[in-house]
């Protein structure tokens, strides 16, 4: 495993729910990578998701944290960070790299459009003509612009290798939602960059959106940080766990007296398995 000193990782949840099995495995990753080289886990609460975004969830993950046997350093939580997400979105404006869109959910799916990472893949359909008026718009980016004047950019990931950034998939992805000061990829990459962030740590669900946040860094002249994207945990019908699924939450079985670390011992044993 690449692991230097001065190493920083971060565990960087939504506070839109309980934390599960996979968020234990993977906050876990993250805080060994780290503290087994001398460097520093931070925790960052990524709270920009509206109503959805809840305080009470956000104090849950620190007793789950700490049950688990974990220490971090808390960096402010996204919902402190809105400038800095409106500055990126003006310098992308300005670079001409992103543009508004009005378009509805039900005007692009009319559309019939593709499907990728994200969802529907937007299909161009208003680039750049959508009305500059009041309505409320989103901003995109114009991933072909983008990847014709960049030219080919790679990253690395601890298990993929050296990858060529291809954002395709994505389409003109959004990078500020029509209700929201960013989106996760604007934000996540900014914050990424703002806190240091050595290697990126999270689970290969999210190992395509890394191809869209290498476009970001370029454009924003962000640092590069290095990638692992680690197997996921899955439950008893092979599925990836997730909270929607009612996996069982961690703070229940904290509170039925389980012991976390004991918990925490099993899942880096998992990790070893896994070949993670
Ligand atoms: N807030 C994101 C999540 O909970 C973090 C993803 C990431 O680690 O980049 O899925």
């Amino acid at each position: 495993m690449n692991t230097t000193p001065g190493i920083v990782t971060r565990f960087a949840p939504s506070p839109n729910g309980h934390l599960h099995l996979g968020h234990a495995f993977s906050a876990i990753y993250a805080h060994d990578l780290a503290k087994t080289a001398g460097g520093r886990f931070l925790l960052r609460i990524e709270d920009i998701d509206g109503p959805r975004s809840r305080p009470e969830h956000a104090d849950e993950f620190r007793r789950d944290l700490e049950w688990l046997g974990l220490e971090w350093e808390e960096v402010p939580a996204q919902s402190t960070r809105l400038e800095s997400y409106r500055d990126a979105a003006d310098t992308l404006l300005e670079l001409g790299m992103a543009y508004r869109c009005s378009c509805t959910r039900k005007e692009i799916e009319a559309l019939d459009p593709r499907t990728g990472e994200d969802g529907v893949i937007y299909p161009g359909a208003c680039k750049g003509r959508c009305p500059t008026g009041e309505e409320p718009a989103a901003l995109r980016l114009d991933v072909d612009k983008a990847m014709t004047e960049l030219g080919e950019l790679i990253w690395t990931d601890e298990q993929a290798g050296s990858v060529i950034a291809d954002p395709r998939e994505f389409g003109d992805v959004v990078i500020v939602r029509k209700d929201l000061p960013a989106s996760y990829h604007l934000a996540a990459t900014l914050d990424d960059a703002a806190d240091e962030v050595t290697v990126v740590t999270r689970g290969s669900d999210l190992f395509a959106a890394t191809h869209v946040h290498r476009i970001l860094q370029e454009l924003l002249e962000l640092p590069l940080p290095h990638y692992h994207h680690h197997n996921l945990l899955i439950d008893d019908d092979g599925r990836k766990l997730a909270k929607r699924r009612g996996s069982p939450a961690l703070a229940s079985r904290r509170e039925r007296g389980e012991d976390g670390l004991v918990l925490a011992e099993q899942l880096r044993l998992q990790q070893k398995l896994s070949g993670t």
